[in-house]
């Protein structure tokens, strides 16, 4: 079974940072990635508040950070990590096919998933076409039909987007039927922490969100977290790359 100094789940924003920085203090890194690297930010055309560049898009700074990542030496796998247990002062990592890695010490760097429409709504929508990402797919419904699910400030952002492209656009609440002629339906309802692997293993609080202060520390000794998983005030790209930083270097101190 392949061992490591410290093994990092997710390749976002705070779980490639964190290699950076462990790579760059010479211990030797994994990381774990279920689905691509980049998390939320990789559909994004625009994103205007990462310092150095007045506008890049997610897919290009993603591509920078993971080649940089590689350049260190940090190694990125893509498996989809479902259970974490401590095995004699270090940790097992298991991932849903099977795989097994043993790491002395653990970043959780999961971020977060799109919150899904209820079973009634999800039924109303029957067989039409669901998407999370009106960046993403609203070209596909020009001059269509379509519903934006949500009143929150992404949701709003949603609409303003694909009125520029779509006939007509709904805007609706979470607990509403989808209306019988919009031709796709685009949900906004929010983000739920993607931390089920963590269960028993750090404490959580209702939400979801792993519990934890500015120094990344989880309530197991060894255990790290870092980005928009963890509890804290501001999700962003800036404090996801802060907090890789953080869990990584008091990773590296815990194997010293
Ligand atoms: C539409 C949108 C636009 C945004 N625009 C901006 C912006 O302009 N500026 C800004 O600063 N912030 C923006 N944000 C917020 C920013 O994207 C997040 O704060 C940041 O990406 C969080 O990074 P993260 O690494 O903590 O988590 P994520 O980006 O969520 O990455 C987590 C990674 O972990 C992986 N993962 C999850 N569970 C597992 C598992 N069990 N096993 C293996 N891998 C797993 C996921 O697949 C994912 O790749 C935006 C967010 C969204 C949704």
């Amino acid at each position: 079974m392949e061992k490591y100094d410290v093994v990092i789940v997710g390749a976002g924003m705070a779980g490639l940072t964190a290699a950076i920085y462990v790579a760059r203090a010479g211990k030797s890194v994994l990381v774990l990635e279920g689905k691509v690297e980049g998390g939320q930010i990789i559909n994004t055309v625009d994103i205007e508040n990462w310092p150095g560049d007045m506008r890049v898009s997610g897919v290009d700074l993603i591509r920078k950070i993971k080649s940089q990542v590689e350049e260190l030496g940090a190694k990125i796998d893509y498996v989809n990590v479902v259970k974490i247990t401590p095995k004699d002062g270090g940790f097992e990592i298991f991932g849903d096919m099977d795989e097994k890695f043993e790491a002395s010490s653990v970043i959780l760097a999961m971020g977060t998933n799109p919150r899904k429409m209820s079973d009634e709504q999800t039924k109303s929508a029957g067989k039409r076409p669901i998407s999370y990402c009106a960046t993403c797919d609203g070209a596909l419904y020009k001059d269509k039909t379509v519903v934006v699910v949500g009143h929150g400030n992404s949701a709003k952002h949603e609409v303003k987007y694909l009125e520029g492209i779509c006939k007509k656009v709904y805007n609706i609440h979470h607990d509403e039927p989808i209306p019988e002629d919009a031709e796709a339906v685009f949900v906004a309802i929010g983000r739920i922490p993607a931390t089920k692997c963590a269960e028993g293993l750090v404490e959580i609080d209702p939400s979801g969100y792993i519990m934890a202060d500015e120094t990344c520390h989880t309530s197991r000794e060894g255990v790290f977290v870092a980005g928009d998983c963890r509890v804290k005030d501001l999700r962003q790209l800036v404090t996801a790359a802060s907090d890789g930083s953080v869990a990584a270097t008091e990773a590296v101190k815990y194997i010293a």
